[in-house]
């Protein structure tokens, strides 16, 4: 069993390099026992594959990743945990830190730097204030990554991984799956971590796709749309498009017919298809030209 799961060890180690625990920086580390290891098995790493972990905090998760992957680049914001990463992952000697952003590091320089054309994965406990935005950075930029394996809030992982079609699902399902296929691996509770956060967490793997699901005519069409659609869920497509897309809703029910649409449809009823259908008409028609 790894130290930093033993909540005094943790504790005296943090206290010993003057560190407090940072809200604002979702700062909760893991002193689950079977979490971490658990992550490392499940997330796609072997001997041939580099990981890159977002977030290391005090290094339990980054301990787990050395003992499997020839090599871990580990992202952290927190200059103060440099010290305490330097004593805690002083047994490994294939683990990188940088003290860098994670939203703003040049990732896709840095996987050619530190891996050339190796398998890379990422693997993170992720700062839940910037879940959604990070991951859709790391599908976005279509980065030479086979699957990413975070810990996000239990609510967002029931979110992101909902099928587009079905009641649970959002804008950031249907970003999900046009990039990977996602998967819940298992959940972990809110006693797992000190500080406790107030709710409760999940694992899930993003198994990136070679090609998407479906054909969206615009890229940048698509994700306007699905984005306008869920900009207010409750209503119906036509008013949300109409307003999302600042398009007469005239021209957003001439659009939903031509893709046989109902204008009265929701947006969590639409299937990827649909909304590559919608692209299409508006691609093609031109409707979004100079917006
Ligand atoms: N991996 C550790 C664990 O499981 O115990 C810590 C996870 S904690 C939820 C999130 C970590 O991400 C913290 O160490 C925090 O300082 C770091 N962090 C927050 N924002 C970051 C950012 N923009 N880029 C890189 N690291 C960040």
């Amino acid at each position: 069993m790894s130290k930093l799961t033993d909540i005094n060890y943790v504790k005296g180690i943090l206290s010993k390099h003057g560190f407090t625990f940072s809200k604002a920086l979702g700062q909760n580390f893991l002193v689950n026992p079977s979490v971490c290891p658990k992550m490392a098995e499940l997330c796609g790493v072997d001997e041939h594959t580099g990981v890159i972990e977002i977030g290391p905090g005090a290094g339990v998760l980054t301990n787990e990743l050395a003992k499997i992957s020839h090599k871990v680049v580990a992202i952290e914001l927190d200059k103060r945990l440099l010290p305490v990463l330097q004593e805690t992952l002083s047994e490994h000697d294939n683990i990188k830190v940088i003290n860098d952003d994670a939203m703003k590091l040049d990732l896709a320089g840095l996987i050619k730097d530190e891996f050339g054309d190796g398998e890379v994965v990422i693997c993170a406990n992720l700062p839940y204030y910037i879940t959604s935005p990070l991951i859709m950075r790391l599908l976005e930029e279509k980065l030479p990554i086979s699957a990413i394996t975070v810990m996000v809030q239990k609510e967002a992982a029931d979110r992101i991984c909902a099928e587009p079609g079905t009641r649970a699902s959002g804008a950031i399902s249907a970003a999900v799956h046009y990039y990977s296929e996602p998967q819940l691996l298992f959940k972990v509770s809110a006693g797992s971590f000190i500080p406790a956060p107030k709710v409760d967490s999940a694992v899930i793997r993003l198994n990136i796709l070679k090609e998407p699901p479906v054909t969206a005519a615009d890229e940048k069409i698509f994700f306007k749309v699905v984005k306008a659609s869920f900009l207010q869920r409750r209503k119906t497509l036509s008013n949300s498009l109409s307003s999302g897309l600042s398009l007469p809703k005239q021209q957003v029910n001439e659009i939903l017919a031509k893709a046989n649409i109902k204008p009265t449809a929701r947006a969590e009823e639409m299937t990827m298809q649909q909304f590559a259908d919608i692209t299409s008409v508006i691609f093609s028609g031109n409707y979004l030209s100079g917006k």
